[in-house]
């Protein structure tokens, strides 16, 4: 490619809601242009950049007996009704309607066609195992599109399913999975870590994400310094606290404690440990059909955890309340306690059994001392967000958070599809039964920018040589000197013809607005055809380093083809 005739309209200014490295480095690089919010083209250099993306996948996928096929964008309501996700998914399905009124979506994930299409075409065990992928658009009506292609509306997903006769063939494949994604991740030359997950409105059991770390990543991870165990925040374990000091013994009775409402508050009139207090944190739980306030207690030492609180109690989604809707609901705000609710409540796990606490009376200024919880009739679950220094749940070490950017995600789904959706196979003894699934996702348009977010100085992007969109660019410091261009033309034809990936800038422009070119986009190397050719000598530029190496002329191309090995 050269660059005079290419297209490739690099530009000084970054977009004006541009922050993270990646979206401002992309944007300004000519890989990708923003359509409308959370919408993005791509340009020649960013298409380079999504075919050596999912080549590295798809090869990948290939060797461990992935098959590709691609499904319609566009898939109908009824599907999404069978499987019961119509309402469940909210506001990100964008939906429509046909000039014959029938109701469609644009596919977000494909787990209904995908069983659709297999339904009735494998129909015994001899046919499974059975995986099959796409690389294909996804469309989310995000409510928060951001970062450029870290947060689309509109992005490419590689999206993969597994069929399966049995769990543990699926636990085998899910596994092999975790392995291939391993594989491609570090080909790519990214920093990651596989965290436990949560499953959100995918549904299913185990699940586990790949995090490439990054301060700008918008997820938390919890690791342990100890052990391998990591995991998202949404799912993070932490082992059972001690308690940090004696507890406040006293007689269960009501105490008047005007004004104290805040965990804050009532710690400093009882001069007691937030851990003997009992939190209250009130929320509206949406529902496919109804909506109900739910009160969830802990320790006044904890946070609540709003994913694990959501799953524990099966809702869509949970809102914030209002005082006035408290009030309605019979709730006094601020003095909420565990005895006595007309709603629903939702206690976390440690304070099973706890005794000696401080709790909401239920009546305007007074709490409850020496409440006792051993005997209470209700429902306990694991509802809190870990922090940093809390235990390991595996080994006790200490656990640290860090940020990343999800860029995988691997599912064992079991049958939450294949069952609403009546996908079945005949077994071994010619028992109708559903198929066992895993399902597997990557973010292939978000890893253009999570590559970015982990290669870049302050010019521009670091392409690692396995995703670059061209590995070399020669650039031609004056190209009306005659040696000059033509020394560059030779290696040019030469490197090409060694299927070495080169860009000649040939263009006739200033050479240090070329090397901005060259430092914006992020080449992996320079060669830079200069004065020093009349020496006999070039100089290569390393973009990760911008350290320069003078190489003889005529090494040239035995130096290239070597580093780029
Ligand atoms: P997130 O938590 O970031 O919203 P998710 O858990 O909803 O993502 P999955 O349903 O697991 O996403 O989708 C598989 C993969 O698709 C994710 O691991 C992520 O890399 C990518 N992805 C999801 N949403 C987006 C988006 N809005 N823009 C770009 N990539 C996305
Ligand atoms: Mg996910």
């Amino acid at each position: 490619m050269r660059f005079g005739k290419a297209f490739i309209p690099t530009q000084k200014e970054a977009p004006k809601d541009a922050l993270l490295p990646s979206h401002i480095f992309l944007v300004r690089g000519a890989f990708i242009n923003q359509v409308a919010s959370g919408i993005y083209n791509f340009l020649p250099l960013g298409k380079k950049v999504l075919e050596k993306i999912e080549n590295i996948i798809k090869n990948e996928l290939d060797n461990a007996g992935c098959q590709e096929v691609q499904l319609g964008f566009v898939t109908p309501c009824e599907l999404w009704e069978k499987s019961g996700r119509l309402a469940k998914y909210g506001k990100e399905l964008l939906r429509f309607k046909d000039r014959r009124e029938n109701c469609f979506v644009l596919g977000p994930t494909h787990e209904e066609m995908m069983v659709e299409l297999v339904k009735n075409r494998a129909n015994s065990y001899k046919d499974l195992p059975l995986n099959l992928y796409q690389i294909n658009l996804k469309f989310r009506d995000e409510a928060r599109p951001r970062f450029g292609l870290l947060r689309g509306r509109e992005f490419i997903m590689k999206d993969g399913y597994s069929f399966h006769a049995d769990h543990e063939d699926m636990v085998r494949e899910f596994k092999l999975m975790e392995e291939t994604y391993r594989k491609i991740f570090e080909k790519m030359g990214l920093d990651f870590r596989v965290v436990e997950a949560h499953s959100g409105a995918i549904g299913g059991s185990g699940s586990k994400e790949f995090m490439v770390l990054a301060n700008s990543g918008e997820d938390t991870i919890v690791v342990c310094d100890s052990c391998g165990y990591a995991a998202n925040i949404e799912a993070a374990k932490r082992a059972q606290p001690e308690a940090p000091c004696e507890p406040p013994e006293a007689e269960f009775c009501k105490f008047f404690t005007p004004g104290v409402k805040t965990i804050g508050e009532l710690s400093d009139f009882f001069k007691v440990n937030p851990y003997y207090l009992v939190k209250a944190v009130a929320k509206k739980a949406i529902y496919d059909d109804h909506e109900e306030i739910v009160v969830f207690f802990l320790r006044g030492s904890d946070e609540l955890q709003e994913t694990k609180a959501l799953s524990a109690i099966g809702a869509n989604d949970l809102v914030d309340v209002s005082e006035e809707e408290l009030e309605n609901a019979g709730l006094v705000p601020g003095y909420i306690g565990p005895f006595e609710t007309e709603v629903r409540v939702l206690f976390d796990s440690s304070l099973k059994n706890a005794a000696n606490m401080i709790c909401g009376a239920n009546e305007k200024e007074y709490h409850m001392v020496g409440a006792d919880l051993g005997n209470i009739e209700a429902e306990f679950a694991d509802i809190i967000e870990v922090k940093e220094g809390d235990k390991c749940p595996g080994c006790g070490g200490k656990l640290l958070l860090t940020k990343g950017i999800e860029v995988g995600h691997i599912f064992q789904l079991g049958t939450r599809y294949s069952e609403p959706l009546e996908a079945n196979f005949l077994d071994e003894n010619g028992k109708s039964k559903p198929f066992v699934m895993g399902t597997y996702g990557i973010g292939v348009s978000r890893l253009i920018a999570a590559i970015i977010e982990q290669n870049h100085d302050e010019k521009g992007c670091i392409w690692p040589k396995s995703v670059a969109p061209f590995e070399v660019d020669i650039v031609v410091s004056n190209i009306k000197d005659e040696e000059q261009k033509n020394f560059a033309e030779e290696l040019y034809d030469r490197l090409r013809s060694a299927s070495v990936e080169v860009i000649l800038d040939d263009r006739n422009e200033r050479f240090g607005f070329k090397m901005k070119d060259f430092e914006l986009i992020g080449f992996p190397y320079a060669v830079i055809v200069g004065k020093s050719l009349k020496e006999g000598k070039i100089e290569i530029v390393d973009r990760k380093t911008l350290e320069k190496t003078e190489v003889e002329k005529d090494k040239v191309f035995e130096y290239l083809t070597d580093i780029l090995k």
